[in-house]
């Protein structure tokens, strides 16, 4: 399976482009599409699985235009929205007895089959008589997965499943995305947090603001990074006036004082050590970068 973005752009009111011509290439496995708050995530997936039209480019499957083939794209599509909602009445069996239906299992007893099947798989079996709109947030976002999943889809989009989730179900999500994967399905992840990426997907885009900053594999955005992340201990004047040079990344009090890892090139006249890199160093240096360079672009 191959999706591929051909200069996708979305202009929502007259001077506001959500996407600025987005071309991507995807392929099968986990595909981590990372993002601040805006960026253009929920815009680029909502055109994906066809609910929304770009202002200009195109989106084929497989050789297809998504748009064009409307229908049978969307069989063939699992999504799982941002906003994801339940009706509050259904128990938690019955509504996913009523998205597959939805989705085309009409026999009553293959219905039942699919159903018990994926209560199973995400771990509700023994919740699925609890009402689904008093499920703990976790359980609410495993049967939101649930629902997309039901008709066997081969490209899954979740949009910010884990947003909101405490710790261990973050893990329990991410966990069950990387068992849902496979050799001929894509699973196309969005996510501000930079972890979700690390954990689970071997391929992955960057956006910001609308622009398509990075497209590659974590670890090449990691190497990019190498050489200039930078633990240090520092004394609080000196905090603060390294805060002002340079992206800090974390800080933590310790005895001898501040221990921080920052980004810079070159640490001038502070004693520290370059560590190796994580995909949380990357994300920032990658980001501090390429506002720089947006602002060297504007002189
Ligand atoms: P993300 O999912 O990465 O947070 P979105 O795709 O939701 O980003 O939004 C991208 C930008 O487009 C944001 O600035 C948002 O406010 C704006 N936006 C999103 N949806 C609409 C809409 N329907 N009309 C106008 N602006 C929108
Ligand atoms: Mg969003």
């Amino acid at each position: 399976m191959e999706i591929q973005i051909d200069q996708l752009t979305k202009v929502y009111s007259k001077d506001f482009y959500a996407l600025k011509e987005i071309s991507l290439s995807i392929s099968h496995g986990m595909f981590g599409l990372l993002g601040p708050n805006g960026a253009g995530k929920s815009t680029l997936m909502r055109i994906l699985v066809t609910l929304m039209r770009p202002t200009r480019g195109s989106i084929h499957i497989d050789g297809k235009d998504i748009h064009k083939h409307r229908k049978e794209v969307r069989k063939m599509i699992g999504y799982l929205p941002q906003d994801f909602r339940f009706f509050s009445k259904l128990k938690t069996w019955e509504f996913l007895d009523y998205s597959a239906a939805l989705s085309g299992i009409t026999n009553k007893k293959k219905r039942d089959e699919a159903v018990d099947q994926m209560l199973e798989e995400v771990g509700l079996y023994d919740a699925r008589d609890r009402q689904a709109g008093k499920l703990s947030g976790g359980m609410k976002r495993r049967l939101g997965i649930a629902q997309a999943l039901i008709n066997d889809p081969r490209l899954i989009v979740v949009d910010e499943p884990t947003t909101g989730l405490d710790p261990d179900e973050r893990i329990r999500f991410r966990n069950l995305l990387s068992k849902i994967s496979g050799e001929d399905r894509i699973i196309i992840l969005s996510t501000h947090i930079v972890a979700d990426i690390s954990s689970t997907c071997n391929q992955m885009a960057l956006l910001n603001q609308g622009n398509l900053a990075y497209q590659g594999t974590p670890e090449e955005l990691v190497n990019k990074a190498r050489g200039s992340v930078w633990k240090v201990i520092l004394t609080t004047p000196e905090l603060e006036k390294v805060k002002e040079q340079h992206p800090v990344i974390s800080t933590v009090m310790m005895e001898e004082g501040w221990e921080v890892i920052l980004v810079a090139d070159d640490l001038a006249g502070y004693p520290g050590e370059k560590i190796e890199p994580d995909l949380e160093h990357a994300y920032v240096h990658f980001m501090d970068r390429e506002l720089n360079e947006y602002m060297l672009a504007d002189f």
